[in-house]
C-alpha cells in the first residue's frame, strides 16, 4: 500500500506521521528534544527517516513556518519563531541519496489543504492562531501560492495605519493585535504582571483582570476586521480556525463568524461559514501526506 511521510516543523518540536488519504494517519509522533540549529534539524529528520525505514515510502513532505518561495521551496525573510531557519531549502534536510521525492510547503497551507479535503467547500481559508498568525488559501482543493509563494500572509493585513509594530517590521498588522505574542507584548507594554502567564492561565484569568480581557477582546475584534477584508477579496465558503490558541478557545468562533458576516456583503454571508479545525495538531502532517499524493515528482526541491 502506497504511503507517505509528513513532517511538520514547529518552534516546539517536529510532528510527523505516515499514511495516505485513503488510510488516514497510520502513525503519528512528536520529537521535542533536539538542538535548535540547522544541524539539529538535520539530525531529527535523519532519525525520523531511520524510524520509518520499514515503511515503503513513496514521498516525503516537509511543512515549515515562514515565507517559502514558489516554486523553489526556499525559506526567505525573517522566520520569527525559528530565526536561524531561513535562507534554506527545507528539502535539503533530507540526506542525499534517499531516492524518495520530497516536497515542501508552508505549515498553514498544509493545514488548510488537509481541512479543505475533509469538508465540502470550494474556497477554504485556514487560519492558525498561536504565537503568530498563519494562513493558507485552498481553491478547489489546491493550495493557492500567489506568483512567488507569498500569498496568504493574512497576519500582516494592516488593520490600523501606524499602529503597533509587528515582528515583520510593518506597523498595525493583525498579528500584532490578535496573535498570542501580540497580546503578551501589549500586556508587557503596560507593565502588566500577567504578561508572563502561559496561554491557558491567560485565558483563565481573563474574567478577573480587566486588562487581559481588554486585549483579548480587542484581539478578537481586530481578527474579525482583518478576516472580513480577506473574505471580501477571496469569497471563501469556508473559514477554518485552528492552531493552539483556538484549541484553547482564545476567541469565540461564533463571535468571529457573526462579526465577519456583518462586514461582508449579505449574499456572500449566506454562503459563508466559520468552523474549528478538525485535525488539531495533526493537520500539517496530514496536509503534507495529501500534498505528496498529488505531486508529479521531478526532483527533491519541488513544491506544489
Ligand atoms: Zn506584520
Amino acid at each position: 500500500m502506497t504511503q507517505y511521510l509528513g513532517i511538520d516543523i514547529g518552534a516546539s518540536g517536529f510532528k510527523y506521521g505516515i499514511g495516505s488519504s485513503k488510510l488516514g494517519l497510520q502513525h503519528f509522533a512528536l520529537k521535542r528534544n533536539f538542538d535548535r540549529s540547522i544541524e539539529g534539524f538535520r539530525k531529527v529528520v535523519s532519525d525520523i527517516l531511520a524510524e520509518s525505514a520499514h515503511h515503503e515510502l513513496s514521498g516525503i513532505c516537509i511543512g515549515s513556518p515562514g515565507t517559502i518561495t514558489y516554486p523553489e521551496g526556499k525559506i526567505v525573510g525573517r522566520n520569527p519563531n525559528l530565526p536561524f531557519f531561513t535562507d534554506i531549502k527545507p528539502a535539503d534536510l533530507v540526506p542525499d541519496g534517499m531516492n524518495i521525492p520530497v516536497c515542501v510547503d508552508n505549515d498553514a497551507n498544509l493545514m488548510a489543504l488537509a481541512e479543505a479535503c475533509l469538508k465540502d467547500c470550494r474556497v477554504c481559508v485556514g487560519i492558525t492562531i498561536g504565537s503568530g498568525i498563519g494562513c493558507g488559501i485552498v481553491h478547489r482543493r489546491n493550495i493557492y501560492h500567489g506568483a512567488r509563494g507569498f500569498a496568504g500572509e493574512a497576519g500582516h493585513i494592516i488593520v490600523y495605519p501606524d499602529g503597533l509594530l509587528c515582528t515583520c517590521g510593518q506597523k498595525g498588522c493583525m498579528e500584532a493585535y490578535s496573535s498570542v505574542d501580540g497580546i503578551r507584548r501589549r500586556l508587557h507594554e503596560v507593565h502588566s504582571p500577567y504578561a508572563g502567564l502561559d496561554l491557558p492561565n491567560l485565558i483563565a484569568s481573563r474574567q478577573r483582570y480587566d486588562e487581559i480581557d481588554k486585549f483579548i477582546t480587542e484581539g478578537e475584534q481586530v481578527l474579525i476586521r482583518g478576516l472580513a477584508n480577506l473574505c471580501s477579496v477571496l469569497n471563501p465558503d469556508l473559514l477554518i480556525l485552528g492552531g493552539g490558541a483556538m484549541d484553547l478557545a482564545l476567541y469565540n468562533i461564533k463571535n468571529v463568524e457573526d462579526g465577519i458576516k456583518k462586514l461582508i456583503p449579505p449574499a456572500h454571508a449566506q454562503c459563508f461559514r466559520c468552523v474549528h479545525a478538525s485535525y488539531g495538531n495533526r493537520a500539517g502532517v496530514m496536509g503534507g501526506i495529501i500534498l505528496c499524493e498529488r505531486l508529479n515528482y521531478r526532483n527533491k526541491n519541488c513544491i506544489t
